[in-house]
């Protein structure tokens, strides 16, 4: 299901050069598979079909409208993190019924505005933020749905950074404090908190935090019937892992094996709130090397796409595989891994033109050896990419360019000096 593959020593998506998209396009640029897309969509939906789940595609990974509309044709629903979120699944054509809203710090004019909209459930984080959705929605005598987020406190096994259900996270209500809550709104007059929702980390690589947060979530279930509290539906979250190259991953088809049996046959609407698993590998960032530079110690290739672009590698010390579009002598890679290298190049540093040293896209890579003007790219970045983009340096952000059926396309035009000024001049 790999979209971007070398095919005659030059690298194509679904069978577009890439080389001719940048030309066209310009750099630096995201470049989209939607076919991509859709098959990590549907390969998690096929994985959990014995569960019939609603699968909440999560916005924030890579929002682009016309993506959130690709997904909206197979089905799916959205998980939105905010106002903005929200509206923009509306105006990719969604049913605000077919959105839940998460997040830890939505803010009572959100609130407000998600119940006008008829926002379809509310993942709600705290005591507090519960007492303001029950107050708006009679205030506005509208049926509001909610769920409640569970902190399991399991460790996800990920970067301290996208680790969400321990104890010491934000995220979250701590099961031993969740039976008080359901049972405070038990008797809500348009507050139905009928739903547990869970999401633990990001990526989380292994099947078994799931099963352990999912046994915990069926036992808190138990205690809320024994209160006389009926809870109808489930939502395990996101925060499955794919292939970047350096580490392996369960695939759909593993952590389906290993949730399913929970769930299966305890008669819950099941939801799932995937983002990393759909979007990751349905992108690649496309840069033009500008200089080449050798210090004493380290070659460096400068390229002209940055941590502005993605900022995976400085935040996290994420790991993404590069290759230039065009590999000298047709050396095309077979894989994505840190140990896939040409035997005997000098390690090179592939970075941008940011002033942070962090700001690099690649650390001592064995690349084969590029020239000014060749292309790179930067592989699995879908998620978490253009999403996280800022214009720290007066940089514009990247074009986004998607390509489908009719070959590539143009979704998001790269920003000009005056949009960058726009909100500067207009005050
Ligand atoms: C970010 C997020 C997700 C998606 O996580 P991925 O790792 O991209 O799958 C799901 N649910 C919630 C509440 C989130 O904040």
């Amino acid at each position: 299901m790999d979209a971007f593959k070398y095919t005659n020593g030059l690298l194509c998506c679904d069978g577009h050069s890439i080389t001719d998209i940048a030309n066209q396009f310009g750099t630096p640029t995201y470049v989209y598979s939607a076919r991509a897309f859709r098959e990590f969509y549907g390969a998690l939906r096929d994985a959990f079909a014995a569960l019939n789940p609603r699968i909440c595609y999560s916005i924030k990974s890579c929002h682009n409208v016309h993506i959130l509309q690709t997904l909206l044709e197979c089905g799916s629903s959205f998980d939105a993190v905010s106002i903005g979120e929200v509206r923009r699944a509306l105006e990719a054509g969604a049913n605000a019924a077919d959105i839940v809203f998460a997040g830890v710090g939505k803010t009572p004019d959100e609130i407000k505005a998600a119940v006008e909209l008829g926002v379809g459930t509310f993942n709600a984080e705290s005591a507090m933020e519960l007492d303001v959705i029950a107050s708006v929605a009679n205030k506005a005598r509208k049926n509001v749905r909610a769920a409640l987020r569970i902190n399991p406190d399991v460790d996800a096994k990920t970067h301290p950074h996208t680790t969400t259900g321990k104890d010491e996270n934000k995220f979250g209500i701590e099961i031993g404090s969740s039976r008080a809550l359901f049972q405070k709104h038990k008797d809500d007059a348009f507050l139905s908190l009928v739903g547990i929702h869970l999401h633990i980390g990001s990526p989380v690589n292994t099947v078994e935090p799931y099963v352990e947060m999912v046994t915990k979530a069926l036992e808190l279930v138990d205690q809320l019937k024994t209160d006389g509290l009926t809870i109808d539906s489930i939502n395990i979250g996101g925060g499955f892992g794919i292939e970047y190259g350096h580490q392996a991953s369960a695939s759909a088809a593993d952590y389906a094996k290993a949730i399913v049996p929970l769930l299966q046959d305890s008669g819950f609407k099941v939801s799932l709130e995937p983002g990393r698993s759909i979007s990751a590998n349905a992108g690649i960032l496309v840069s033009r090397v500008v200089y080449l530079k050798q210090s004493r110690t380290k070659q460096f290739v400068i390229i002209d796409g940055a941590m502005t672009d993605l900022i995976r590698p400085a935040l996290y010390d994420a790991y993404h595989f590069a290759w230039p579009v065009v590999p000298k002598d047709g050396m095309t890679p077979t894989d994505r891994s840190p140990a896939f290298r040409i035997e005997g190049a000098t390690p090179v540093d592939i970075v941008g033109p940011v002033c942070e040293s962090s700001d690099y896209l690649g650390r001592n890579r064995f690349i084969p050896p590029v020239k000014q003007g060749d292309l790179i790219a930067v592989f699995s970045a879908g998620a978490y990419g253009a999403v996280m983009s800022s214009q720290y340096n007066s940089r514009n952000r990247a074009a986004e360019v998607l390509v489908d059926e009719n070959g590539p396309r143009l979704i998001r035009r790269r920003e000009t000096f005056d949009d960058m000024m726009a909100c500067e001049r207009e005050v």
